[in-house]
């Protein structure tokens, strides 16, 4: 291993790498997609299996940990089977995101991948809500698809997107899963992408979530892990959890550990740095990417990809690629 090869400049050490495997998706949640039809981007241009295996490799070897498949909808890739064959085979954990409507089709998949946690994206618990965030009726599917998750023996994290005046009264609902189920809820703050319609009025602060939980459970503040994204807690006598990912209002920067690849083999320093290193074509003129991968590292900014210091500025966000053409 290169020791401290993927320690940037303000001493973080980078140990996570979030893999996208396709912009495209199943679903058409507003936050994430833009309104003008999405432009999917052709094959011959995604990093081809054994090539994200490469790649992944060389993380690896360089002292990543973990790697989580993400997108777009990852499970929408038709040689998803073999890209988890193929990173099975490295000395990593490896995670997904999903919306979890295709889950059932890929549960034996994701075993035999070692895949022991999943996230899934849901919104709401209403199904008409659910069909007005993400323009799809999968909510019957998703539902189902997280119960065969935890009866399968995964540990199952939902992530929501809180939207002021559009799904805030969730909130409670989804606290009130916890009561019966093992799940891990984790409240996101919404984040500005371009084309997604952010208003720094549409964001729903943490704290005020947390105010609202206060209005009817008890609750208890749990101990988070030092790379921990989302600050969590857990009402007393629930069998799962719930936390607060506030990029927004109390962006964890000083302790990110992550990187991220686009499906399109293009390295990411942070979610919100608009710059970007091409290592896919690095790689098909066959050309060494590991310093590629270093020097990336070493351009890391200190807090939001150096776009902005406040939130009336993040309206600079809107430059950056859309949420889902990143991979979240
Ligand atoms: N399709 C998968 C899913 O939905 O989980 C993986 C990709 S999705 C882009 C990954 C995560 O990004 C989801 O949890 C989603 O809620 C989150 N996300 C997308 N747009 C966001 C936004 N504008 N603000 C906050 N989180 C966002
Ligand atoms: Fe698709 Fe996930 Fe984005 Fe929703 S959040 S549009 S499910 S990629």
């Amino acid at each position: 291993m290169h020791l401290d090869s993927l320690t940037d400049t303000f001493h973080r050490r980078h140990d996570y790498l979030r893999i996208s495997l396709t912009d495209a998706c199943n679903l058409r949640c507003t936050y994430c997609m833009p309104n003008e039809k999405m432009q999917v981007t052709p094959s011959s241009k995604l990093m081809q299996a054994e090539e994200i295996k490469h790649i992944a490799a060389t993380f690896v070897e360089l002292g990543v940990k973990k790697i989580r498949l993400t997108g777009g909808e990852p499970l929408l890739r038709k040689d998803v089977r073999k890209i988890l064959r193929l990173l099975a085979t490295l000395d990593v954990e490896l995670a997904i995101s999903t919306n979890a409507v295709l889950v059932n089709e890929y549960i034996a998949d994701l075993k035999s991948a070692n895949i022991a946690s999943v996230n899934v994206s849901l919104d709401t618990l209403n199904a008409e809500e659910f069909f007005a965030i993400t323009k799809r009726n999968d909510f019957g599917k998703i539902l189902s698809n997280i119960h065969l998750l935890l009866s399968n023996g995964f540990k199952v994290k939902i992530n929501m997107v809180v939207m002021k005046d559009i799904n805030t009264q969730a909130i409670l609902d989804f606290i009130e899963w916890t009561k019966e189920f093992p799940l891990e809820v984790r409240f996101i703050e919404f984040m500005p992408f371009k084309g997604n319609g952010w208003q720094q009025d549409a964001v729903f602060f943490a704290i005020d979530a947390l105010k609202l939980i206060s209005t009817k459970y008890d609750y208890v503040k749990l101990e988070d892990r030092a790379e921990s994204t989302s600050r969590n807690y857990k009402v007393i006598g629930h069998k799962g959890s719930f936390g607060f990912i506030s990029t927004i209002t109390e962006p964890f920067c000083d302790s990110c550990n992550r990187l991220r690849l686009t499906a399109d083999g293009k390295m990411k320093n942070c979610l919100f740095d608009r710059g970007e290193t091409d290592l896919l074509t690095a790689l098909r003129k066959g050309e060494d990417i590991l310093p590629l991968i270093q020097k990336s590292v070493q351009n890391k900014k200190l807090q939001r990809g150096g776009l902005f210091d406040s939130m009336n500025e993040a309206a600079a966000f809107h430059e950056n690629r859309t949420m889902i053409s990143i991979g979240g």
